[in-house]
């Protein structure tokens, strides 16, 4: 082996004995040594000389080694450099002191001649280290890195650490008490924006791989990522991926590489309980190098957010089940009653109309007792999406009691609410169900019709109307749409009087 293709190692110690020690043991297994004192000195020759191995000793005055460390592997000049770590105690706490520093190897002192060198080879092994570079003894490197540039990257880097960790903490506090899915993500994003992250994106993971932007947004983005292999990648693993602007153009969606303005982009996968379930997407900040803090952070930060996520997602759920009934999937009586008290006060206070209409399935008991109870669910459940089907977003559908449904119509005057009665009257008429032999069944249903003009209502008062004109529905013949008129003379609409079987 020629002295230029000997591997560079850099061994800092603030004791002389050691540092000539280890040096001479290196030299004599056939490494090149540069030697450091103390830590600015070590930052200094790590980043002049870039060498292939440091060996750094802890207890050191002023900057010690996991300092040191630290810094020299959140630095992109350094960080790939393996660092071995001395300590004179072997203890887990020292251990995992070196460790979270970002030291690679851990060494504890005294230790034998055989020791440091076989931990230097590991350290090399399968790497390239610098071919081509002789050090005469006393080189000094054209470029020196002066000693306040390092102690203001040390303060500065300590500066960054804290806001990180105060952000989170703060952010994990907030997030651990916030339920609406919404102010979940935007917490997050306020979290990121305080850490110099100005466009951060939430996109979560929806059906068939589709990635969704759902904070309300001028132009939220929604992507396949099937259709992208890159991206269907990065939402799988659990860690950053950094994508540079010139790669991005061929890798991923117009609409994603419209939201980025940084030549660097983030993408950070969401996990929640060992399941991807979104994309975070956060620009660099320009003229601030990637570092492998800066990666660490967005990870915790991202596992955070996607306990956060999933348990405003469950709290969605639980509360979606308990306001819907289980058989037709509309809303359920106790839901139908919370909201029919907001709207009647809505309705007092701005004098706003409110329609109710009240439906029961005609001679039901008779079809349960012809088809069996089974059909008779089918037939529920295609009551409850007729009604869907025949209402708008805005309008309350709910299952009232067993065949009975209610229907809440906002801002609605009497003609509007029985245009609604008698479409949803003939809808249901219409509807025939197909039954395993062939056969078809069908039923019928009677509508009461309770209007509001005033806004001077009471709840029940308003039930009792709607029941009213539902039970003189009934008497008339059913099959048809009555509405509660003041003199207690409930005007039937539709002429038909068609029996239900
Ligand atoms: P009317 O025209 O006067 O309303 O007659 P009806 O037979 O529909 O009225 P009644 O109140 O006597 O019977 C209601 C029937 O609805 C009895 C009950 O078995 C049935 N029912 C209630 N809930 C369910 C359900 O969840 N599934 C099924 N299959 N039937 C139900
Ligand atoms: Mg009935
Ligand atoms: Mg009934």
């Amino acid at each position: 082996m020629s002295k230029s293709a000997q591997p560079l190692v850099l061994v800092v110690d603030d004791e002389p004995d050691i540092l000539t020690l280890n040096r001479m043991v290196l030299e004599q297994a056939g490494f090149q040594v540069v030697t450091a004192g103390n830590g600015v000195d070590a930052i200094q020759k790590a980043v002049d000389f870039t060498p292939d191995v440091i060996v750094l000793d802890v207890m050191m005055p002023r900057m010690n080694g996991y300092q040191v460390c630290r810094l020299l592997k959140n630095d992109r000049r350094t960080a790939a450099i393996p660092i071995i770590i001395c300590t004179v105690k072997s203890l887990e706490t020292e251990k995992l002191y070196a460790y979270t520093s970002g030291a690679d190897e851990y060494l504890v002192k005294p230790f034998e001649k055989e020791d440091i060198v076989a931990l230097v080879r590991k350290s090399l092994k399968g790497r390239e280290y610098r071919q081509g570079v002789s050090l005469q003894e006393g080189e000094v490197p054209r470029t020196r890195t002066s000693t306040d540039s390092i102690l203001s990257d040390v303060n500065s880097l300590l500066d960054r650490r804290l806001m990180e960790l105060t952000i989170l903490q703060a952010l994990t506090k907030t997030l651990s008490s916030t339920l609406a899915l919404n102010d979940v993500l935007r917490e997050i994003q306020a979290g990121l924006l305080g850490l110099g992250y100005p466009n951060a994106r939430i996109l979560l993971l929806k059906e068939k791989g589709m990635l969704e932007e759902t904070l309300p947004s001028d132009s939220p983005i929604i992507v396949d990522s099937r259709k992208y292999p890159l991206l269907s990648k990065v939402v799988g693993r659990n860690e950053v991926f950094i994508l540079e602007a010139e790669e991005a153009a061929r890798s991923i969606p117009l609409d994603l590489q419209q939201v980025m303005h940084a030549q660097t982009v983030l993408f950070v996968p969401i996990h929640a309980k060992g399941r991807p379930i979104g994309l975070l997407i956060v620009e660099n900040t320009p003229g601030q190098a990637m570092n492998r803090n800066q990666e660490e952070f967005l990870l915790t930060l991202a596992s955070q957010a996607g306990l956060a996520i999933e348990n405003a997602n469950l709290y969605e759920r639980t509360l979606q089940l308990s306001i819907t009934d289980g058989l037709t999937e509309i809303y359920n009586y106790r839901f139908f009653r919370q909201r029919l008290e907001e709207e009647v006060a809505r309705s007092k206070r701005y004098g706003c109309a409110l329609g109710l209409l009240i439906l029961d399935i005609d001679h039901f008991k008779g079809f349960n007792d012809r088809y069996g109870h089974l059909v008779g669910d089918e037939i529920l459940k295609n009551v409850a999406r007729i009604l869907k089907a025949n209402t708008r977003d805005v309008d309350v559908v709910a299952r009232y009691g067993g065949e009975e449904f209610a229907i809440l119509l906002n801002e609605i005057d009497l003609k509007e609410a029985i245009v609604y009665a008698e479409r949803i009257r003939e809808a249901v008429e219409d509807f025939m169900l197909a039954l395993p032999d062939g056969s078809r069944a069908g039923v019928t249903v009677s509508l009461g019709v309770a209007v509001c003009q005033s806004g001077n209502i009471e709840e029940k008062e308003f039930i009792r109307r709607a029941d009213q004109a539902l039970y003189r529905a009934k008497e008339m013949g059913r099959n048809r749409v009555c509405v509660w008129q003041p003199e207690g003379d409930h005007l039937c609409p539709s002429e038909k009087s068609k029996e239900g079987s």
